[in-house]
């Protein structure tokens, strides 16, 4: 490709608050020209940005195929009946696009495409003898989030892998859950990130038993607790650890005045006791599928509430927060609440279980009680956010929290879709029986970011040879000197017959503007084809360490050859 012909156009005057959040990845896309934005989390591929895609999706192609997958691509306009099966309508929310057409029936734009490959499989697969079977896509996904944000990190409109295997066993279907996380390891490892597999909530999707794969970049959104010693990981909304032990003595139950003493932090402070001797309630209002209800949460006083695990524990749709006046009205006296307060959904965190002599709230304004014991018919839950410093619930050394970009994620579905949607198939005996599933997902375009946000510099990025719209780029210093085009055309033209991806830097632009360019779209190696010409000399450029090197125009075909073989 020659760069005069290229649609390659990178923007010199960027206004840093043209970016949202100030991602280095958010900016460098839009300088280097790689996307164009069209709405809120719609954005065109540019040339650079497409051929990115591309070198990704391909890389995702080669180790599925290798793995036994097989490709397919499904409609992106659903019915929205499919999804009203799956019970999935409602627990979507909003990010769910629905729509109705010209004959006034619901449609959805897929987020996600359990229901429709489960429908495929209900149609193709029907024996045992065709399992098992693991059926991928790479196409767009569209989710009305509700904060669009970081280039392609976080879009409404993007590009998903998204892969569902069958299986007539559980052992069967972890078999290759193991086999899709292996895969999964290599993928990422050829796209030349660095990655953490970690143990994950199950989300919207369902299921239990899932893992994601984490891009470690201070810009991820995600949180996640890592131990300082062993592979443990863990998303925060998963997070475990070793339980802490307390010094617990019963003691008289007696109550106690504590006029406008409401928070932990003031308790612990006016009754001089540590502040895991306090059991701390947290009150939200549940939305479920129906009704809207007021849940609480009990932890230790030295605890935080972790709110996915509260929602999964309760099984709400979503939390809102309650204001005094809302609790009050359901019988709830905010800063006081204790275990007997009188709701129907009470939760205590799993380690609070058998504790005994603890101070906890009075259900009345300005009273706490002393000497409460944690009632053994309570319901518990793990509820509460690993700290730093928390133990490893593996090898008990310390962990401590890093942040993560979410690229994939594997999740053991089991019959979550199948039984609803009475997916079955004829096993050996003629009888019929829910498929067993696993759901398989990478973020395709979101990679484009994270790769980014992970390699960069204050110039530009600093692209991986694997994925690298072009790997080289033959810079010609002076397009008016014809020794320097000559030269710079034979190699340019060389590299291409040697299946190298090449593109020749043809613009009648000043050297420096062209190396800047260089910088900031972050190929992989340049090839300077200046003065020295007349010496038949140029230099080769290494995008990562900045360095030139002079070599011997006969050369430098073969040094290329030798420096992208080695990086392979
Ligand atoms: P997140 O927690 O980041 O919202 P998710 O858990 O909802 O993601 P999944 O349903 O697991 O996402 O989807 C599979 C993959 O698709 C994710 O691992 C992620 O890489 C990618 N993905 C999800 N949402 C988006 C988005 N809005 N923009 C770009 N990629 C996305
Ligand atoms: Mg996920």
């Amino acid at each position: 490709m020659k760069f005069s012909r290229s649609l390659i156009s990178t923007i010199k005057d960027y206004k840093k608050e043209d970016t949202e959040g100030g991602l280095r990845s958010q900016e460098y896309l839009t300088r280097g020209g790689f996307v164009h934005q069209v709405a809120s989390g719609v954005y065109d591929f540019l040339p650079l940005g497409k051929m990115m895609l591309d070198n990704i999706q391909n890389i995702i192609k080669e180790e599925l195929n290798n793995a036994g997958c097989v490709e397919v691509t499904l409609a992106f306009v659903t019915p929205s009946e499919l999804w009203q099966k799956s019970g999935r309508f409602e627990k979507y929310g909003k990010e769910l696009l629905r729509f109705k057409d010209r004959k006034e029936q619901d449609f959805v734009l897929s987020p996600t495409c359990e229901e429709l490959m489960v429908e495929l499989a209900k149609s193709k697969i029907t024996s045992y003898r065709q399992l098992p079977m693991n059926i991928y896509q790479i196409h767009l996904k569209f989710r009305d989030e509700i904060r669009p944000r970081f280039g392609l990190l976080r879009g409404r409109e993007f590009w998903m892998k998204d892969g569902y295997s069958f299986h007539d066993s559980e052992e069967d279907m972890l078999r290759e859950f193991n086999l899709m996380e292996k895969t999964y390891k290599k993928i990422f490892a050829r796209l030349g990130l660095e990655f953490k597999v970690v143990e994950a909530d199950s989300g919207a999707i369902g299921g239990s038993g899932s893992k994601e794969f984490m891009v470690l970049a201070n810009a991820g959104e995600d949180t996640l607790a890592v131990c300082k010693a062993c592979e443990y990981g863990a998303n925060i909304e998963a997070a475990r650890r070793k339980p802490k032990k307390h010094k617990d003595e019963a003691t008289q139950k007696e109550e106690i005045h504590t006029p406008d003493t409401k928070t932990i932090d003031d308790l612990s402070g006016l009754l001089s006791t540590p502040k895991d001797r306090f059991v701390k309630a947290v009150v939200k209002k549940a939305l479920f599928k129906e009704e809207t209800k007021p849940v609480v949460f009990f932890v230790a006083g030295c605890d935080e509430l972790e709110e996915t695990k509260a929602i999964n524990a309760c099984n709400a749709l979503a939390f809102e927060d309650i204001n005094e006046e809302e609790a009050a009205s359901y019988g709830i006296t905010l800063g006081f609440v204790g275990p007997d307060v009188d709701v129907e959904l009470k939760y205590f965190d799993e380690e609070l279980r058998e504790r005994l002599g603890l101070i906890v709230g009075a259900n009345k304004k300005d009273y706490h009680i002393k000497g409460y014991d944690i009632p053994k018919d309570g319901v518990f839950k793990d509820l509460v956010t690993v700290q730093e410093g928390d133990a490893c619930p593996r090898c008990q050394a310390d962990l401590t929290y890093a942040k993560g970009i979410e690229v994939g994620h594997i999740f053991q579905l089991r019959d979550r879709y199948s039984a609803p949607m009475e997916a079955k198939y004829l096993d050996k005996n003629g009888k019929t029986q829910n498929f067993v599933m696993g759901t398989y997902g990478i973020g395709v375009s979101r990679l484009i970011s994270a790769i980014i946000e992970q390699k960069n510099d204050e110039k530009g990025c600093i692209l991986p040879l694997s994925v690298a719209p072009y790997q080289v780029n033959v810079i010609i210093s002076n397009v008016k000197d014809q020794t320097q085009f000559e030269a710079a055309t034979k190699i340019y033209e060389e590299l291409k017959a040697k299946k190298i991806r090449v593109i020749l830097d043809d613009r009648d632009e000043r050297y420096g503007h062209k190396m800047a360019d260089f910088e900031l779209i972050g190929f992989p190696y340049a090839i300077i084809v200046g003065k020295n010409i007349t010496e038949q000399k140029v230099e080769i450029a290494n995008r990562a360490t900045l360095q030139k090197e002079a070599v011997d125009l006969s050369e430098v075909v073969q040094k290329i050859e030798i420096l992208i073989g080695e990086a392979k």
